[in-house]
C-alpha cells in the first residue's frame, strides 16, 4: 500500500512540537524485497527522524538477491500517518512565519519552475494536457501548470488536502493511489515527485500508472539517489535515509529495473532531479551535526542561505556531479 505523500520542499521539515514515544514493535510489520520479493536481507543501517528529533531507531537493510536498500521492518500503514502530522509545512494553512514564510515561499515557487522546465523537455504542455501529479501535496505544481498552460490537472494525495488554496479548479483524489477510480488511458502526463521513496507498493504504483497514461503519455519520476555522493558523505544521516516515512532507497540501478515492470519505453534517466540537490548537502551536514535531535527550522533559516551562498558555483554543475537526486522519464507506446 502506498502512503502517496508528496515531499515538498523542504522534505517534510516540521517544529517538531509535538513529541511523541518510540514506536513499539507491533507497530512494524517485515516486508520482502519490493524488487524481487526475496526474504533474505542483511542490515544496512538504522536511520532516525533528523528532520524532527522523534524518537526511534528505523532498520534499513539491502536484500542479498538483488541489492536494493530498503526498510525491513517498516511502520504498518496505519501508523505511518502520525509521521506526517498537520505541522508539516507543505500543509500549513496560516502563514505566520515571518521572513521563513516568504522564504519558504519563494523556495516553493522556484521548485515549481524547476519541476515544469523538466517534463517540459518532454512534452508541449497546453490546454488539450491532462496531468496527474501523484503525491500532490499543497497542490502547488498543479495549480502553476494550470495557471500557466491551462492543464487539466488531477492530483492524488494521502491526506485531504483539499481545502488548500492551491486546488482551486484542480481535482484532488484523496487515499492510495492506486485505489483511485482513476480514467484508464487518461492522463498525457503523470509525475511522481519524491513519493515513490515513500511508497508501500512501488510496483503497483508504478503498474497503475502505466494504465493511466495515453498511449504517447509520460510518466516523469523523481526520488533521491542511494548512489550518489551526499550518501557517501553522510551516510544514515543522509536526508534521503528519512526514516520511518521512506521505505526505498534507489540507486540508479535498481530504480531502471523497477521501470522494467512495466511495459513503458525509457526515455531517459538524469542524475539529478527539480528537488535542490544543496538541500540534501545543508541538511545533511545539520544532521550530523545535531546527531538526531532534529532541526530547528527558524533557526537553519539563515545558515541554509549563507551555505547556498557559498556553495553557487559548485551548484553551477549540479547536474554533473551526482549529488543527491535522479529522474526517470518513460514513455508510454
Ligand atoms: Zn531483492
Amino acid at each position: 500500500m502506498s502512503p502517496g505523500i508528496r515531499v515538498s520542499f523542504f522534505c517534510g521539515l516540521t517544529m517538531g512540537k509535538q513529541m511523541q514515544a518510540a514506536p513499539s514493535v507491533d507497530q512494524f510489520e517485515s516486508v520482502n524485497c519490493y524488487n524481487c520479493g526475496a526474504d533474505d536481507s542483511a542490515e544496512l543501517l538504522f536511520g532516525q527522524d533528523d528532520l524532527t528529533g522523534k524518537p526511534g531507531d528505523f532498520r534499513f537493510v539491502t536484500c542479498n538477491r538483488c541489492g536494493l536498500a530498503y526498510q525491513n521492518p517498516r511502520l504498518k500503514i496505519e501508523h505511518i500517518g502520525a509521521w506526517y502530522d498537520d505541522e508539516y509545512i507543505a500543509h500549513r494553512k496560516e502563514n505566520n512565519w515571518g521572513l521563513l514564510t516568504r522564504f519558504y515561499e519563494s523556495g516553493m515557487q522556484k521548485h515549481d519552475r524547476q519541476k515544469d522546465a523538466l517534463v517540459s523537455r518532454y512534452l508541449q504542455l497546453d490546454q488539450q494536457c491532462s496531468v496527474l501529479d501523484v503525491g500532490s501535496g499543497s497542490g502547488s505544481f498543479l495549480q502553476h501548470l494550470r495557471k500557466k498552460y491551462g492543464v487539466q490537472a488531477a492530483g492524488v494525495d494521502f491526506k485531504d488536502l483539499s481545502h488548500l488554496p492551491f486546488y482551486e479548479g484542480v481535482t484532488l483524489h484523496n487515499g492510495l493511489f492506486y485505489e483511485q477510480n482513476l480514467p484508464e488511458g487518461g492522463f498525457d502526463l503523470i509525475t511522481m515527485w519524491h513519493f515513490l521513496e515513500h511508497d508501500y507498493d512501488p510496483v503497483r504504483s508504478i503498474q497503475t500508472a502505466e494504465r493511466l497514461l495515453k498511449p504517447g503519455g509520460h510518466l516523469v519520476i523523481e526520488v533521491p539517489r542511494l548512489d550518489c555522493v551526499s550518501y557517501r558523505l553522510f551516510g544514515k544521516r543522509w536526508p534521503g535515509v528519512q526514516a520511518p516515512q521512506h521505505t526505498v532507497m534507489y540507486s540508479r540501478r535498481h530504480l531502471l529495473q523497477l521501470m522494467e515492470r512495466t511495459d513503458l519505453e525509457l526515455v531517459e534517466h538524469l542524475p539529478w532531479g527539480a528537488f535542490p540537490a544543496y538541500f540534501y548537502l545543508f541538511a545533511g551536514t545539520a544532521f550530523l551535526l545535531k546527531g538526531g535531535k532534529g532541526l530547528n527550522l527558524r533557526r537553519a533559516i539563515y545558515p541554509y542561505a549563507l551555505g547556498q551562498l557559498l556553495l553557487s558555483p559548485i551548484m553551477l554543475f549540479e547536474r554533473s556531479l551526482n549529488l543527491a537526486m535522479q529522474t526517470v522519464v518513460c514513455r508510454k507506446a
